[in-house]
């Protein structure tokens, strides 16, 4: 039935068919000459019917200089029909969809491109064969977004950049871009999925740490009023960050969430805060309270300094008020001087090797305070003596803790680990600004997340990663790196789809 005729039968069949009936009346009403009608028919229509009836093949003309370049896919048939078994497979037409091999692989040199996919039928059942270049095409489409979404992870909780930026790299590496609207709900879902993983720690199995340091930091965050308090271990693990917004509700709800099964640390170190003793207490942990040595020596190094800003002159009045001001500039220096050698032993009191004598060493300096052959018992020495005296009856039982647990253990003295990792988020707050409390937070935890498996490459802690040196079971995280805590693995690609 679909024989095919010949063009000169086609067209003397036309030519025949065609017959000039009524041409008289037809000329008459449309006002033209009926030799001009014979003219059209004769040299017009009879030339051009052998062209009009050649077959040309079916589907629209080529467009000209298109934006996006198409190529052809390679056409494979399917065997049989996957849903009836039937073998009766048919093309049934083309369809041009985006040639994501190409974008995945190629698409910074390339841009985006489209391929035309053949479609097949099975005749007997109606049912559209999934093709392999239809697979190959969808397996290299989840791997292009995968892969841009572990990208857009990198570059803001990694490189900070703010969604603009990220949106020009994207469009940089992978060839295609992708909506600020996209950019923003994954970092949320990042975010969120970061805070988990942070929140399942102390679930894993991991090396016992004894420590539970804690401090606040204020990102510069515009106008809004809430700090973010952060817990590490004596491994530099950063095992929770939190926004703080109401301090007596929020850090012993924070810090009752960080202890678990295998996270029960005996020690709190913090800097001298006095409300953090009241919110662990109110956070049901009984944990002993250290204070940093860093900030136990600036606080000493306040009362020296305010003792010489304290000096009183019991001269005559009379005197003028530049002399008297002169005269109290020279007491001032001359009680420095007389101060100095006692803050020099003060401080030394904290230094490697005096561990065993700095509450000691502290006593002493009390004593030499009041020693009127060393230094004149005026009203701001002895006041500082007072103070001195407090102090180190507040704080001797936990300094002697702490550094005991120095020597024998090697476990921290200061937060100065805690304070690094709050300089980490301080670049963060600028874009953490635009956020909402709740996202500000699962922000600050992927960019705690990031810095947990962050592979050191200098320093103290060179070629491991906090993760590592806590010793974190890996099998119980369920994750071995960043992206693969919030399950953005490396994208699994079938080795035929590449092949051609
Ligand atoms: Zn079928």
């Amino acid at each position: 039935m679909n024989r095919i005729i010949p063009i000169e039968t086609k067209v003397k069949v036309m030519q025949e068919s065609i017959c000039l009936s009524n041409v008289e009346a037809v000329a008459a009403s449309y006002e033209v000459s009926v030799g001009v009608v014979y003219y059209w028919f004769n040299e017009k229509v009879k030339p051009a019917l052998g062209e009009i009836l050649k077959n040309e093949p079916p589907g629209p003309e080529p467009k000209p200089d298109q934006e996006v370049k198409e190529t052809q896919a390679i056409v494979e048939r399917p065997d049989v029909c996957e849903r009836c078994g039937s073998i009766r497979v048919r093309k049934n037409g083309t369809y041009e969809v985006i040639n994501w091999i190409w974008l995945l692989t190629i698409g910074w040199l390339v841009g985006l491109q489209k391929v035309v996919i053949q479609r097949w039928r099975c005749a007997d059942c109606g049912h559209e064969l999934a093709t392999v270049e239809r697979q190959r095409q969808a397996e290299a489409r989840r791997a292009w977004w995968q892969q841009v979404k572990r990208l857009i992870g990198l570059s803001r909780f990694k490189l900070g950049l703010s969604v603009r930026k990220t949106q020009i790299l994207v469009a940089f590496a992978y060839g295609r871009q992708v909506s600020v609207g996209f950019i923003q709900r994954q970092t949320q879902s990042i975010g969120r999925r970061a805070q988990s993983v942070l929140e399942r720690l102390s679930d894993c199995r991991q090396k016992v740490a004894h420590f539970l340091l804690y401090d606040e930091t204020f990102p510069k965050l515009g106008r809004r009023a809430y700090s973010l308090g952060v817990v590490i271990c004596e491994y530099g693990l950063i095992r929770s960050v939190r926004t703080i917004r109401r301090k007596a509700k929020d850090i012993p709800d924070q810090l009752r969430k960080v202890v678990g099964e295998h996270y029960h640390p005996e020690h709190f170190l913090t800097d001298l805060e006095v409300t953090y003793g009241e919110y662990l207490a109110r956070a049901g942990l009984l944990l002993k309270h250290l204070r940093d040595i860093v900030h136990l020596m600036r606080q000493i190094g306040r009362m020296f300094d305010d003792a010489v800003k304290e000096v009183t002159l019991d001269v005559p009045k009379g005197l003028s008020q530049k002399e008297r001001q002169n005269q109290r500039h020279l007491k001032q220096r001359l009680l420095r001087k007389r101060l100095k050698p006692l803050l020099t032993t003060a401080f030394k009191a904290f230094a490697p090797g005096y561990e065993s004598v700095c509450v000691l060493m502290l006593e002493g300096v009390v004593s030499q305070l009041r020693d009127p052959k060393l230094i004149l018992q005026t009203e701001s020495v002895q006041r500082l003596a007072r103070r001195m005296e407090r102090f180190v009856k507040k704080h001797s039982p936990a300094i002697n803790t702490l550094l005991e647990m120095a020597v024998k253990e090697g476990t921290p003295k200061t937060t100065n680990s805690l304070e690094s990792k709050n300089g980490l988020f301080k670049p963060f707050s600028r874009i953490a600004k635009s956020f909402r409390l709740a996202t500000a937070w699962g922000f600050f935890a992927g960019v705690a997340l990031m810095e947990n498996f962050d592979l050191k490459s200098r320093g103290l802690h060179q070629g491991t990663s906090a993760i590592q040196r806590a010793a974190v079971n890996l099998d119980d995280l369920g994750a071995t790196d960043f992206f693969s805590a919030v399950g953005l693995d490396k994208p699994q690609i079938s080795p035929t789809t590449f092949t051609l």
